[in-house]
């Protein structure tokens, strides 16, 4: 069943019927022995189930249970998602990263609220016009909230079908989402899609992982290609990532007499969007070199050079790795001198550390955070 990448044509199953129902009851009698006790999954509620896909897009498992459980608390309903306040939202986010899923979560929120009066739809074709949801959640949210047999492709489900069926297409081209599309949906379960999507999703995750699957306890393994072949190995066929660009900052840790911090929120677009950080300076460091204080000042505006007194040493770097880009942090810390007042800008508040707590902050800010506290 090789499907040889620039030639794409999508494969089509020769399993008579009684090999597709054969298939289904093994993953399904698996499921319903193994499946992982999830909050979300409690019931079939779609709100819960659309959360949950959400976050778990870019995130571990482990990691969401406890985003998911206080989400939940904060905003319960789509109603109160609709209506939440925006620090508030991206506080419920902090630390998940890529802000804009809550975002778009919110702005569907209130479309729900103004066209669906506050209900999920109960069709595939409503559910993807909703913003932030592509045809994977869509498909998540249509098989297990409302039974329909619609395929959720993600990286998981490829990599279960590439090698259940040595599919040979790239599986980080968007153009090959297709050929699994037709796969899952010629295997997908007519009685119990719920079942058999979320029975997709554990077995990638728990059995067919990435690297070293399980092949000895997989329910799927008679009917797997790969494993029958022994190339479990050459499945998925995945083209490598771009490295993400570096990008150096000089991050302004700023104290003064009342032993608050200099923050600032940046702009309402864009990377980290209205999330509050210490002051960052774009920078070109020298290669290898740490900050030496006669190049951070050159960095700075005269006035801080004035108001400031800078410590010798920089604290040390944090690093962050976004999609596309690599910072770079290396931070400098400073304390107003004394008598001196120091403008600020619009988008800048003194705050206590305590205080700190309560602004949305980016995973970054965490981490200057932890060194700075490190180094007090
Ligand atoms: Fe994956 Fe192995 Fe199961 Fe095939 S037999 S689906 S490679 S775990």
């Amino acid at each position: 069943m090789n499907n040889k990448g620039n030639n794409q044509k999508i494969i089509s199953m020769d399993w008579p019927q009684e090999r597709v129902e054969q298939f289904q009851e093994d993953l399904l009698y698996w499921y319903d022995d193994r499946k992982r006790d999830l909050p979300w999954r409690e019931n079939q509620d779609p709100y819960r189930i659309w959360v949950s896909e959400i976050m778990l897009q870019q995130t571990q498992v482990v990691t969401v249970i406890p985003y998911f459980e206080r989400f939940m608390t904060w905003f319960p309903t789509i109603s109160d998602l609709a209506a939440a306040p925006e620090d508030q939202l991206l506080k419920a986010w902090e630390g998940l990263g890529y802000y804009s899923r809550v975002r778009n979560m919110q702005a569907a929120a209130k479309q729900l609220m103004t066209e669906f009066a506050g209900e999920m739809p109960t069709n595939i074709t409503d559910i993807s016009r909703l913003k932030g949801i592509g045809p994977y959640t869509a498909g998540a949210i249509s098989s297990i909230a409302f039974d329909l047999p619609e395929p959720a492709i993600d990286g998981n489900v490829m990599r279960v079908y590439s090698r259940l069926f040595q599919v040979a297409d790239d599986i980080a081209k968007a153009s090959s989402r297709k050929v699994f599309d037709h796969l899952v949906r010629e295997t997908i379960s007519h009685n119990d899609p719920s079942s058999f999507n979320q029975g997709l999703m554990d077995l990638g995750a728990t059995i067919c992982k990435p690297t070293s699957p399980d092949c000895v306890s997989c329910p799927l393994q008679t009917h797997c290609l790969s494993f029958a072949q022994g190339t479990t190995a050459e499945f998925p066929v995945k083209s490598k990532k771009v490295k993400p660009k570096p990008v150096s900052y000089l991050a302004q840790i700023i104290r003064n007499d009342k032993d608050q911090f200099l923050i600032e929120q940046r702009p309402s677009q864009g990377l980290l969007a209205n999330l509050w950080h210490f002051p960052l300076v774009e920078w070109a460091p020298a290669k290898g070199k740490t900050a030496s204080m006669p190049l951070v000042l050159t960095h700075y505006a005269d006035l801080l050079q004035d108001r400031v007194v800078w410590q010798k040493e920089s604290l040390g770097e944090v690093t962050h790795i976004f999609s596309h880009l690599k910072w770079f942090v290396e931070l400098t810390f400073g304390i107003v001198k004394e008598g001196e007042v120091l403008p600020i800008k619009e988008n800048q508040k003194w705050v206590s550390l305590e205080e700190l707590r309560d602004y949305p902050m980016p995973k970054i800010q965490e981490k200057m955070l932890l060194k700075l506290k490190n180094n007090l």
